[in-house]
């Protein structure tokens, strides 16, 4: 197995190179935030309680996000995975701890963090391009600036959380989509290899 958490703050790309690190080490794709837009568009219970927090920017909360991973991590098909992207998750400490725990159980782990680093204003133009682009109701000058507030405060600690685990891969998340995929092919190929 090939555990690879994809962070970075919202716009940072992590949507669009976790599909590349599928594709290259065919790894199982778990975005919370897609399975979260996927109940709110079916306006089940969940997606009820999601939306009440997507829609002001806010997180929802560790417990209930915890449940919904778990979940998730069971519907992995492991015979085809070779492992699984988190993308979107974890967003807090207590979200990676549990991660960590989970992960213990089924006797895996992390193997690497990849971060994609992107200033704060290129990230808020690539929001609102997004937001106009796909409609994407969370993609809007309002809540742009609370997500950011949310990363910077909630999440950004995770970067010393899995750096302190020697885990965390700093990516310049800047410039040519397809450049940036090759740094971190070239770090996670190191990794597989150790
Ligand atoms: P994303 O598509 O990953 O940017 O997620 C969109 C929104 O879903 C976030 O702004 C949060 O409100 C919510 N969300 C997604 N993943 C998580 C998570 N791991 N913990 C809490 N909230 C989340």
């Amino acid at each position: 197995m090939f555990n690879v958490v994809i962070f970075g703050a919202p716009g940072s790309g992590k949507g669009t190179q976790s599909q590349n690190l599928i594709d290259e080490y065919g790894l199982y794709h778990i975005s919370t935030g897609e399975v979260l837009r996927d109940h709110i568009a079916r306006n089940t219970e969940l997606g009820k309680i999601a939306q009440s927090y997507i829609s002001q920017g806010q997180l929802i909360p560790d417990d209930l996000m915890v449940d919904i991973l778990e979940d998730l991590l069971d519907k992995n098909p492991k015979e085809t995975a070779k492992g699984v992207i988190f993308d979107g998750f974890p967003r807090t400490v207590p979200q990676a701890r549990a991660l960590t725990e989970m992960l213990e159980k089924k006797g895996s782990k992390v193997h690497a963090v990849v971060g994609l680093e992107v200033n704060d204003d290129e990230l808020v133009d690539r929001i609102l391009k997004r937001g106009r682009e796909t409609g994407r109701a969370d993609d809007n000058l309002e809540t742009v600036k609370k997500r950011l507030d949310v990363y910077h405060n909630q999440t950004l600690p995770l970067r010393d959380f899995y750096t302190s685990e020697g885990k965390y891969h700093a990516i310049n998340g800047s410039g040519d989509v397809s450049k940036i995929f090759e740094s971190i092919k070239e770090r996670l190929d190191k990794v597989k290899q150790n």
